[in-house]
């Protein structure tokens, strides 16, 4: 018997499997899909076992056999297997790759991960919560009473999550706080909003009906915010169940998405299965053979959920399809949806993609037939979407008021004197973004990406937001040596200081990445708002999606523009998608809701659309442009990027590229090299040429091509990004 197995090496042709002999004793373990340990050189490596065949080819070298065989059952099966296949050739990535990302951590070929399956080990208060305040108050340890702290706000904090275990073994020795163990993983969101079912409106029912029973692949649900597409989902589901079929709901980022994932284990119960980054390797192991095993029917998780191993696949929705967060970034460069696509088919499933700001790509496809189209066209409440005011930050800056308008100053306290509740999005987190001598006009940048660095105040730090390089704040310049550098810009952390100055006793919360990075931080700031322990929600697009308050009737826009000037031709898209998600947010329930955007650009028509609520309108100034520009969805588009830490030799190469890929694809549009928006990270040049096309297969052809002349060299890397989302 022979095996071939395909193993992870970074050299050469990425795709090509090793054959291997197997020992009598083995032979009757050995299947498809399992993995298999092998020796490789000198060294000991993982593999997935591709193909069984006899020996029957005569060779003039000897096979090595395996040495042992890791798993019981596959680990990919048939259907994986194929799609792994389906998706090397799609996304000209190495097939081993693809693999490796369908799978959790425990179950990747190669890396040895210890299993912790069973029990997690958590922190809890040992005393009552005002014993322990007491105790914080009298002591002067600020690495216990930061601990203290942590623990009295979350109540139950994973051991392993705590930072200085050193300083928590006293405090467990003090008895102030003890240990649990505990069987079974339970999600921090279970207890934040209780959210029943409906019965469905007229037009909620129109669109289940018009879906379970249409003859397309894909639809495309366009529902405003609020207009109850949630609860479709949950519907459509229902049905889909009660066929003895199952459901993979995909969302762009489960710690954004805690209410509705909240909503589904309300309704679904134990038939839901969670998949997300913060569970840990053990945890994840179990979602994936709990779903494996058939325990469930749902699994709700971000994009990696699409490869959830579930058999008889009824329906895969995608909710806020147009997030960018569908399209992973690295190797494989893969999007939800064709991996969707693919499994749909397998499955004879259908495909329900949602959002209230479809892509261009998804609503032209839906327009033209190719998807069926599902509308709900009002909120729930039956309600008026809220009024948007635009306010002109060049007039309001003639006026005194640089940062907070007059016009949300006045709307701030009107809501606190109401007791109704107010979100402030300013998609920039730190205090000001740039320290520029007023002296010489040095800009201070992070050593070594070509970024400026962003002072943080509460740390007194300045941090590189690409490369997370820290430096102490300085006044000094290093160019003329002046004691010159000043702070511009605006982030939250800033604005946050002035609403305290401004508004007395308001209580405010701000969510960005700097205040989210502990476990269970996201659910506990929407569960402590939803609760009125706030007046104010600040943060950056964090806040924008998704969330469901009922107090909330004024939504401010510190900065509305700000995403209008990135050099992408999705900029403008981008831009009305966040606002008009934002805009969502307020005058949900029963009170009136009201926006108010500051900008700089107040006659562009991202604004204008944004303030009539009117994605129509919207897509119809956009389409337009794309139409004249030749961008998608008028064409493919795709990157080639091309890595040196040479500047001039990537540069020779990015030229050379440029001109094979002109002459081979004479037909089509090639555009650079140029060097990329952020031309240096970390120390390594990005440029890159970007092919704008109509013929996939021609263009795969090609890029495959431009790889293999690159296989081998180390001084340059070649990434290739089909249907690139960014610049
Ligand atoms: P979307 O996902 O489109 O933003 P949701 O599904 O969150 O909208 O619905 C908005 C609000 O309306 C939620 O609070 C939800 O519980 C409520 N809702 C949805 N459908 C119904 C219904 N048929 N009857 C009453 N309330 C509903
Ligand atoms: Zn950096």
């Amino acid at each position: 018997m022979i095996v071939d197995v395909l193993v992870e090496v970074n050299v050469g042709n990425q795709n090509q499997m090793f054959s291997y002999t197997v020992s009598q004793e083995l032979q009757s373990q050995i299947k498809k899909g399992i993995r298999v340990t092998v020796p490789f050189g000198t060294r000991k490596l993982e593999g997935f076992i591709l193909d069984i065949h006899k020996d029957d080819t005569t060779r003039d070298y000897e096979l090595k056999e395996i040495i042992n065989v890791v798993d019981e059952h596959p680990v990919l099966n048939d259907e994986l297997l194929d799609l792994g296949k389906h998706m090397s050739e799609l996304y000209l990535a190495p097939l081993i790759h693809c693999y490796q990302t369908m799978l959790p951590v425990a179950l990747k070929a190669k890396r040895k991960v210890k299993l912790n399956i069973k029990e997690e080990k958590y922190i809890c208060l040992n005393k009552s919560e005002e014993e322990i305040k007491l105790y914080i108050e009298g002591n002067k340890s600020v690495l216990q009473n930061n601990i203290l702290n942590t623990v009295l706000s979350l109540k139950k904090v994973r051991k392993k999550d705590i930072d200085n275990q050193n300083v928590l073994r006293t405090l467990l020795k003090k008895e102030l706080l003890k240990e649990i163990r505990e069987e079974k993983y339970r999600l921090d969101s279970n207890d934040i909003i209780k959210n029943e079912t409906h019965e469905l409106t007229p037009d909620q029912k129109h669109v289940v009906k018009s879906f379970l029973e249409g003859d397309k692949e894909t639809y495309l649900l366009h529902g405003v915010t609020g207009s109850g597409k949630t609860e479709v989902y949950m519907n459509i589901i229902d049905n889909v169940i009660k066929e003895g079929k199952k459901a993979i709901v995909l969302v762009p980022e489960i710690a954004l998405t805690v209410q509705l994932v909240t909503r589904f284990q309300n309704h679904f119960g134990n038939d839901v299965a969670i998949l997300h980054s913060r569970l840990s390797a053990g945890e994840k192991y179990d979602e994936w053979r709990k779903i494996e095993r058939d325990e469930v029917s749902i699994v709700i998780g971000a994009r990696s959920a699409v490869f959830a191993p579930l058999s008889n696949i009824g329906v895969i929705i995608i909710d806020e399809e147009h997030e960018a967060t569908y399209k992973q970034e690295n190797s494989p460069r893969y999007h939800a949806y064709d991996i969707s696509l693919f499994r749909a088919k397998r499955h004879k499933a259908k495909i329900l993609l949602g959002s209230a700001t479809p892509s261009l790509e998804s609503y032209a496809r839906a327009k033209i037939g190719y998807y069926g189209l599902l509308e709900l066209k009002n909120r729930i409440n039956g309600k008026d979407l809220p009024k948007v005011h635009i306010v002109d930050m060049k007039e309001s800056i003639k006026k005194g008021h640089r940062l907070i308008s007059s016009k949300l100053i006045e709307g701030i306290q009107e809501r606190l004197e109401k007791k109704e509740q107010i979100m402030i999005l300013l998609n920039r987190r730190g205090y000001s973004n740039y320290l520029i001598c007023s002296d010489c006009g040095y800009a201070y940048k992070c050593p070594s990406c070509d970024i400026t660095m962003t002072y943080h105040k509460t740390s007194d730090t300045l941090r590189c937001h690409y490369c997370g390089y820290a430096d102490k704040r300085r006044i000094e310049c290093p160019e003329c040596h002046a004691k010159g550098l000043k702070d511009f810009g605006v982030g939250t952390e800033k604005i946050e200081e002035e609403l305290n100055k401004m508004f007395d006793g308001i209580r405010i919360v701000r969510m960005d990445l700097d205040t989210t990075t502990t476990k269970g931080a996201h659910s506990k700031i929407i569960k402590d708002f939803n609760n009125y322990k706030y007046d104010l929600l600040l943060g950056t697009q964090m806040i924008a999606k998704g969330l469901d308050f009922g107090r909330v009737s004024l939504v401010g826009v510190i900065n509305a523009d700000m995403g209008l000037n990135i050099p992408d031709f999705r900029s403008s898209e981008r831009t009305f998608q966040l606002l008009n998600q934002v805009s969502g947010r307020s005058g949900r329930k029963d009170i009136e809701g009201e926006v108010i955007l500051q900008t700089f650009n107040n006659d562009h028509y991202v604004i204008e659309n944004v303030k009539n609520h009117d994605y129509i309108g919207f897509y119809n100034n956009e389409i337009k442009i794309r139409k004249r520009l030749f961008y998608p969805p008028f064409c493919f588009i795709s990157l080639v990027r091309i890595l040196s830490s040479d500047y001039e030799y990537g540069f020779e190469v990015s030229k050379k590229i440029g001109i094979y890929l002109r002459k081979h694809l004479p037909n089509n549009t090639i555009l650079g090299p140029t060097m990329s928006n952020i031309f240096k990270v970390k120390n390594i040049y990005r440029f890159g040429c970007l092919i704008k096309y109509k013929n996939k297969e021609e263009v795969a052809e090609v890029l495959k091509n431009v790889l293999k002349q690159y296989d081998n060299n180390n001084k340059i890397k070649i990434e290739i990004d089909m249907n690139t989302m960014r610049m």
